[in-house]
């Protein structure tokens, strides 16, 4: 909430700071310098601080606190690649009523009520959504995080191993730690099978190793500060192929909650919900909404959706079809020829 909108882009991109505006994470270092180059000192914003340097400073550093400067340069992959928005609830979810109850008391109570999930009844580690692709395990994710207000961490392979092979622990390091500094959080590694699988991504190779033992030492690491202020952070994980995951991975998603395809009811839900307003104004009706779901047993809600999309596109195809041959019959040309244009150009026009 920057007063004069002096935006100011920090070198090292960790972020965009404006003068008046509120240190809204946990604790950053500022570094500042006089205009003429001398006279670097750092100044340490802390939550809800405000951002006020002199007129004639610079920022020339900002840190997170506590991180090695070899691990904070994938900051910026992290923050744009993994952070997504979240504004979503299990009300949006359509069905899944067992998952939605599981997620709730391994996850969203422990978060929000901390203090009754010490000691014997300590939350899970960390939780594991399995089924078919296409039925609602980021979408679960997305509202265990949106239940908290959490910042979520959207981790899929591609992010983490193939497009920067070799560095992935360096990686998994960092989302954690940023995970921390934005807690609460979620961590939610899709495709954990691909991820860590049972053959390893990479192969069995040396940069995997690493990569896998990294991120066990961070999954456990946040299992250990659980219950510590601060340090919510929770992991959750998704997988079309559970068959597929590496026993030591398993281990640590202890609740493995079956995430599976939509029965009747559920799919009669969503046909209404995808479909949206456009049920009042049109033919389609309960008992429409009744056949569509009859007719679609074994559809995953990604599916649904893609028909309601493609029948959606159609409608707009057909009508702008028939609406482009309507308008034809009513406007009608203004030129009416152009045989003088053409003896004119016969004669004195430019050949090209
Ligand atoms: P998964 O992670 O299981 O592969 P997603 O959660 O990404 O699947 O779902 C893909 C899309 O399918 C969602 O964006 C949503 O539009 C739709 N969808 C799937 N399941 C549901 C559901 N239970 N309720 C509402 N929409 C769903």
């Amino acid at each position: 909430d920057g007063e004069e909108g002096s935006e100011e882009k920090v070198p090292g991109n960790f972020g965009i700071l404006c003068r008046g505006s509120r240190c809204v994470t946990k604790d950053w270092v500022v570094s500042h310098q006089k205009e003429n180059g001398s006279n670097e000192y750092e100044y340490k914003m802390s939550n809800d601080d405000k951002f006020n340097r002199p007129e004639d400073e610079r920022v020339v550093e900002m840190e997170y606190v506590g991180m090695d400067r070899d691990d904070s340069k994938f900051i910026d992959i992290i923050m744009s690649d993994v952070v997504d928005g979240v504004g979503i609830s299990f009300d949006d979810i359509a069905g899944l009523g067992a998952a939605k109850q599981l997620l709730n008391e391994a996850v969203v109570w422990p978060l929000v009520l901390p203090q009754l999930f010490t000691g014997i009844r300590e939350p899970w580690k960390g939780v594991l959504l399995f089924g078919p692709p296409g039925t609602g395990k980021t979408l679960l994710a997305k509202a265990v995080a949106g239940q908290n207000n959490s910042k979520f961490f959207n981790c899929s392979t591609a992010t983490l191993v193939s497009k920067y092979r070799g560095e992935s622990e360096k990686i998994v390091k960092c989302l954690f730690y940023l995970a921390r500094h934005y807690a609460p959080s979620v961590v939610f590694l899709d495709e954990v099978d691909a991820l860590v699988g049972a053959r390893g991504a990479e192969g069995e190779h040396e940069a995997s190793r690493r990569f896998k033992t990294e991120l066990f030492v961070q999954i456990d690491g946040v299992v250990l500060s659980k219950g510590e202020e601060n340090a919510q952070v929770t992991v959750l994980a998704a997988s079309n192929n559970p068959w597929d995951l590496d026993e030591a991975m398993r281990r640590r998603l202890e609740k493995r909650i079956y995430v599976g395809l939509p029965d009747f009811t559920t799919r009669c839900y969503m046909f209404a919900q995808f479909i949206g307003e456009e049920c009042a104004d049109s033919s389609v009706d309960v008992k429409c909404i009744e056949t569509l779901s009859g007719n679609t047993d074994g559809y995953s809600g990604a599916d649904i959706e893609l028909v309601v999309r493609e029948a959606k596109m159609e409608r707009t195809r057909n009508m702008l079809q028939e609406d482009l041959f309507g308008a034809l019959e009513r406007v009608k040309r203004t030129v009416k020829d152009c045989n003088k244009y053409n003896q004119w150009n016969g004669k004195f026009g430019s050949v090209v």
